[in-house]
């Protein structure tokens, strides 16, 4: 049997082909005992009228590796595609998005040359759900998913990822000033998870000062665990701040399968050019040697590519006047790391894996009680855009739906009360929610709202959605209204 891993590799679209061949060039040179199994993704095969980019023996293969080194792709314009990516991650459960964003000043141009984070985003809920409607003419609604075992597994995930490679302190970014149940869950969850951590600082930023922190004073941070959304614009901004956007490399990992690859997109204004570079892949692919069990060919890979940065020899997207000896394109760029594998940078610190990086990271859920879930009234949708949308008309109207027991207690437009006593001021859309309880807050069935629903239909209402409201163990499951 053959000693060599077999991995997936997809060459991708644009510069791909040319960023592959280099990166599996210097592995090759450097003993990575690797076998691959090559897949077409991207543009040719959303073109043959496949809207994920991708044919189901592509799966199989990903099925069987469980490692896949990935180009970039490009997605056609126009509609009725799906994101290549947002598919993978999805349907292989990569819930741990993993991106280095490291400055290799002075020999890359930089304003923050002491940066050294790694942001941990989580991959697979959020908005990234997808999951929309438009409910009224005037109004569409994306719904924002958090779970409580997702937000642990990314959170146990950072830490574990901390402990791993000496790292000291993982911030926490979140918007829970305002989102006090879906955020308020990741930070509270991420509270929890780190009491089992106690050499490991933590932090929490609300994600607006978080951001503007990454772009102005990025070496404060260490490790970042944040949510999808949120992860997706700082690792950009993260990237770009340390100039390194075409050298990051990022890792996509799950509990079995792993996909690598570059930050950077598949760059069609250069494609066939022979100059792009490929250290954005490559470090994708040091990364995935670590995850493979490869640590001493992954070590050796990237202390010779830092010494080629050291050495001044860069292509064109980060060659300076004055401080690079030699532009290059991405062949020779590749040459340049192969003849010094085996050699240690002199400026940098040197990269140092070893087996223990190897090592899967425990991200298993821990057991949780069942909590006491009980019903107590029901949020009402509605379109409605009659009577010059005035709140004390529908109000009035929706508190004869009334026979069930369930009585109106507020009416909100966009999240604000406008009813009982709004004010005059506020603007509303065709889009209306009524909250319905008991008058003594008491547990409701299914069978009265079923029957309020019914009497709303019969009062000439297009209701349009509805949401439960519970407790959960007496603690209110829902957000109160603005003005509530
Ligand atoms: P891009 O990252 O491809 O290019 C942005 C700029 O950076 C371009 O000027 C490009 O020439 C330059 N650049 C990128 N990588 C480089 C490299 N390795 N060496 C030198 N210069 C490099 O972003 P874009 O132009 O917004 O997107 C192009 C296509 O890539 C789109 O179809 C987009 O959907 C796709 N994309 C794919 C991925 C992926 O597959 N993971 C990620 C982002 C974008």
């Amino acid at each position: 049997m053959s000693s060599k891993r077999k991995i997936t590799v997809a060459y991708g679209d644009g510069i791909g082909p040319e960023i592959m061949k280099a990166t599996l060039d210097i592995l090759e040179a450097a003993g990575a005992q690797l076998e691959y199994d090559v897949i077409e993704i991207g543009e040719q095969v959303y073109l043959k009228g496949i809207s994920s980019g991708m044919e189901p023996k592509a799966f199989e293969s990903l099925r069987e590796t469980k490692v896949f080194l990935k180009s970039p792709i490009t997605t056609p314009q126009g509609g009725g595609f799906k994101s290549l990516n947002v598919t993978t991650r999805t349907s292989f459960g990569l819930f741990a998005n993993v991106r280095p964003c490291k400055a290799f000043s002075p020999f890359i141009k930089t304003h923050f040359p002491k940066t050294d984070l790694v942001i941990i985003r989580e991959n697979e809920e959020d908005l990234y759900a997808g999951i929309e409607h438009r409910q009224t003419q005037e109004v569409v609604q994306s719904i924002k998913l958090i779970s409580q075992p997702g937000s642990e597994k990314i959170v146990r995930y950072a830490f574990e990822y901390a402990k791993k490679y000496g790292r000291k302190k993982v911030t926490c970014m979140t918007k829970d000033n305002i989102m006090k149940l879906a955020d308020g869950l990741f930070h509270k969850t991420f509270d929890e998870v780190a009491k089992e951590y106690p050499d490991i600082k933590t932090d929490h930023k609300i994600i607006d000062i978080g951001t503007a922190l990454i772009a102005d004073r990025p070496e404060v941070f260490d490790v970042i665990v944040t949510l999808n959304l949120y992860g997706d614009i700082i690792s950009d901004v993260a990237a770009q701040v340390t100039g390194s956007v075409g050298l990051g490399g990022s890792a996509n990992v799950g509990e079995e399968v792993a996909m690598f690859e570059a930050i950077h997109g598949s760059a069609p204004d250069i494609t066939g050019m022979g100059i792009a570079n490929p250290s954005g892949l490559l470090n994708g692919a040091i990364m995935m040697l670590v995850h493979i069990g490869q640590p001493e060919v992954a070590e050796k890979v990237s202390n010779a590519w830092m010494k080629t940065l050291e050495d001044g020899i860069h292509t064109g997207d980060i060659y300076q006047e004055g401080l690079s000896s030699k532009r290059v394109g991405t062949q020779e760029f590749a040459q340049a790391v192969i003849e010094r594998l085996g050699q240690l940078p002199v400026n940098m610190i040197p990269a140092s894996f070893d087996k223990e990086d190897t090592k899967p990271m425990d991200t298993r859920l821990r057991p949780r009680a069942k909590a006491k879930k009980e019903l107590i009234g029901v949020d009402v949708f509605i379109d409605w855009n009659e009577d010059g949308r005035d709140p004390n008309v529908i109000g009035e109207k929706l508190r004869q739906a009334n026979a069930s027991g369930l009585q109106l207690q507020l009416m909100t437009n966009r999240g604000v009360k406008v009813f009982p006593a709004g004010m005059k001021e506020t603007f509303c859309t065709d889009h209306w929610r009524a909250r319905f309880a008991m008058a003594d807050q008491s547990i409701v069935s299914h069978a009265q709202i079923l029957d309020l629903l019914d009497q709303v239909g019969k009062l000439g209402f297009d209701f349009i959605q509805t949401a439960n409201l519970y407790t959960f163990d007496g603690v209110r499951g829902y957000s109160l209204a603005q003005g509530e």
